[in-house]
């Protein structure tokens, strides 16, 4: 039997809906569309698939992205003042920065200029320690898209052995944070755990990113299990996750797909994480 598949795309298409509406009732409430910042550093460059699919995401809420091009070398201190103003700026209620950042700067201490209210990627340390305590605000968009797909499909979650594949401050650390807010039973595995097949065969939702294609294959989950492909790899044949989809499809309960399921509900990740912010500025009836 095939696995439910988990789609993302249809689930973006749903959620473009509902934040759409919540964009309108927030405009008739405050008189504009909030806007969303997208800071880039390369023209062309391996930022283009992010930048577009948000900028496109959040215009199809109602939702202004403004794209702000940097020099691929510009300082930090340049891009702290460039940030700075798009803090103060009351239109804007979101702020992201597109990675590759250049050379010698640090995304978290880039990210930790961002005023946390306005860190709709959650990626400035001050919205990390609300996470990690168990408070989480402003979280990183790619593990809030794992449990929305999880939520959205009614998959349960509280007191299921939830394994997770990476440990990133971008996916796997956050995601292992919100499944055990959600009340998960969370084990966490990386380059170093020394057999990852133990681990992920025990799982009843497996969340994986790696960064490596076909990292998971059918001997390494068992029946019954949810899985969430957060990997986006591009080969020679295309773009492919870090689970072997077609070899592992046939094991297990539901799985998302690559391209088209953790992918494109992310980019709504970061819409829906703008409207939140836009909203506590008018709530707070203080300009966003
Ligand atoms: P990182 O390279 O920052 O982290 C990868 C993690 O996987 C690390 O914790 C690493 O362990 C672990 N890992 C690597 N190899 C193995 C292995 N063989 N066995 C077990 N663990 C391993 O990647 P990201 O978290 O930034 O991204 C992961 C994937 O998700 C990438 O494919 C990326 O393109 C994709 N991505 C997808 C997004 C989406 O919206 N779907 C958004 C952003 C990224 P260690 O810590 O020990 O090095």
């Amino acid at each position: 039997m095939s696995a439910e598949l988990l789609d993302g795309k249809a689930l973006a298409g749903q959620l473009r809906e509902e934040l759409a509406a919540r964009t309108s009732a927030l405009v008739a409430r405050v008189g504009a569309a909030p806007r969303l910042a997208i800071i880039r550093f390369d023209a062309e460059g391996p930022s283009a698939v992010y930048v577009r699919s948000v900028a496109m995401a959040a215009e199809r809420v109602g939702i202004s992205p403004v794209v702000v091009m940097l020099q691929s070398d510009a300082a930090q201190v340049a891009v702290g003042e460039q940030i700075d103003e798009l803090n103060r700026d009351p239109s804007v209620a979101g702020i992201v920065i597109a990675e590759p950042l250049p050379v010698g700067l640090s995304k978290t201490e880039v990210a930790a200029r961002i005023d946390p209210a306005k860190d709709v990627d959650g990626a400035g340390p001050e919205n990390a320690g609300w996470l990690a305590r168990g408070e989480p605000r402003l979280v990183p968009a790619t593990a809030l898209s794992v449990m929305t797909i999880l939520r959205r499909h009614a998959i349960p979650i509280a007191g299921r052995l939830a394994v997770v594949v990476g440990r990133s401050p971008v996916i796997g650390r956050p995601a292992a944070q919100l499944l055990i807010g959600a009340d998960a039973t969370v084990v966490v595995c990386h380059s170093r755990t020394s057999d990852l097949g133990a681990e992920t065969r025990r799982a009843e939702i497996l969340v994986v990113a790696a960064g490596r294609p076909g990292l998971i294959g059918p001997d390494m989950v068992s029946r019954g299990c949810v899985v969430i492909d957060c990997g986006i790899n591009t080969t020679a044949t295309g773009v492919v996750g870090d689970v072997a989809f077609e070899a592992v499809r046939g094991s297990v309960a539901a799985i998302t797909p690559v391209p088209g399921g953790v992918g494109p509900v992310t980019s709504m990740m970061v819409v829906a994480q703008t409207i939140d912010a836009a909203e506590r500025f008018a709530e707070m009836d203080i300009p966003g």
